[in-house]
């Protein structure tokens, strides 16, 4: 799994080397700063992605608005 540095969403692929982001479309070396896990299922590495996108709506909805 990696994180794509053009659109900042999480993807998933396959390949050790590189990966194509299914939202922007962009080719991403898979160096290790940009891959976040790697699963040898890819029913796990969905799960992963499904976690971190609720953490981060958590997050926001936290709120960093400036006000408490
Ligand atoms: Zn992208």
């Amino acid at each position: 799994m990696f994180k794509c540095p053009k659109c900042g969403e999480f993807s998933i692929t396959s390949s050790r080397r590189y990966g194509r982001c299914p939202y922007c479309g962009s080719l991403t070396a898979l160096t290790s700063a940009r891959v976040i896990a790697s699963f040898d299922r890819a029913r796990e590495a969905s799960e992963y992605v499904r976690r971190l996108k609720s953490k981060k709506v958590d997050l926001d909805r936290l709120g960093f608005s400036g006000k408490p």
